[in-house]
């Protein structure tokens, strides 16, 4: 456990009461979280799991500012009761402090590997020369190093999510959130990209959010929090198996 204080809320990144986001479905609404509370830790990786359709990438949004939920708040670093904030603040923190990943990697299709990463970089307010220098290392460091300039349509999956990865830790986030980082990577490169999730809760201190359907991803986590239909239903410490292997999916 970490003794450091990063914000008004000790060794908690995060901590959401009361969550409950609502959908409009023709005339009437259909609740998709429901009554939700939430932590989680700095340094930790916590794996929140739950089948499709349970409301894990809903958790993420109301959790991050993406998505306004009808009731509850949540708390991060510094800031209490994110919600409150004016859409422009809650924009500014979320790309100070937070990193995303995502299935789809969501990257620029024109942009090179370093364009990618040195991008959100010079949008925080680097200079071209620092963002070059981080977005160099921050690539290196998940291992490519020799694809700086190389553009989406000729990288692997594997490489393109740990582009994302890249471009997610070169700003040094308080908190990463990774929406099903691993589902559309074969067993070698979502091990890949777990182990990089890991590393960046044990090595940056970040609280890790990861949310999946797949229960492998388990072995690394150092939380594992389950959901079903809206409500957490499960909450357990785990310890994590850094050697844990994830099997091929074919
Ligand atoms: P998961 O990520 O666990 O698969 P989601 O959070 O994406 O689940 O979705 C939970 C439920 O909410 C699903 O039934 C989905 O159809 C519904 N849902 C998600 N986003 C919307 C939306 N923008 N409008 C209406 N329904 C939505
Ligand atoms: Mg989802």
């Amino acid at each position: 456990m970490t003794t450091k204080v990063h914000g008004n809320h000790g060794d908690f990144a995060i901590e959401a009461k009361g969550l409950v986001k609502r959908f409009k479905s023709g005339k009437s609404f259909v609740e998709v979280l429901k009554g939700v509370d939430f932590d989680a830790r700095h340094g930790d990786l916590t794996m929140v799991m739950g089948p499709s359709g349970s409301g894990k990438s809903t958790l993420v949004a109301t959790l991050s500012g993406l998505l306004r939920p009808e009731e509850g708040r949540v708390d991060m670093l510094d800031v209490d009761d994110l919600w409150k904030m004016s859409s422009g603040k809650i924009d500014k923190f979320r790309l100070d402090h937070c990193g995303f990943i995502f299935q789809g990697f969501n990257l620029f299709p024109a942009l090179t590997a370093l364009q990618q990463v040195e991008v959100v970089l010079k949008f925080q307010g680097l200079s071209s020369g620092d963002a070059k220098r981080r977005a160099t290392a921050a690539l290196e460091e998940v291992g490519l190093g020799p694809r700086l300039h190389q553009r989406p349509t000729i990288l692997s999956g594997g490489e393109k999510q740990r582009v994302a990865i890249a471009r997610a830790l070169a700003k040094d986030p308080q908190i990463l959130f990774a929406d099903e980082p691993t589902s559309a990577l074969d067993g070698e490169n979502g091990q890949i990209v777990i182990r990089l999730l890991r590393r960046a809760a044990t090595e940056h201190g970040a609280a890790v959010i990861c949310v999946t359907h797949d229960p492998r991803l388990e072995a690394w986590a150092d939380r594992v929090i389950k959901i079903e239909d809206g409500k957490i239903v499960d909450d357990q410490r785990h310890t994590p198996d850094p050697n844990a292997v994830l099997a091929s999916h074919h």
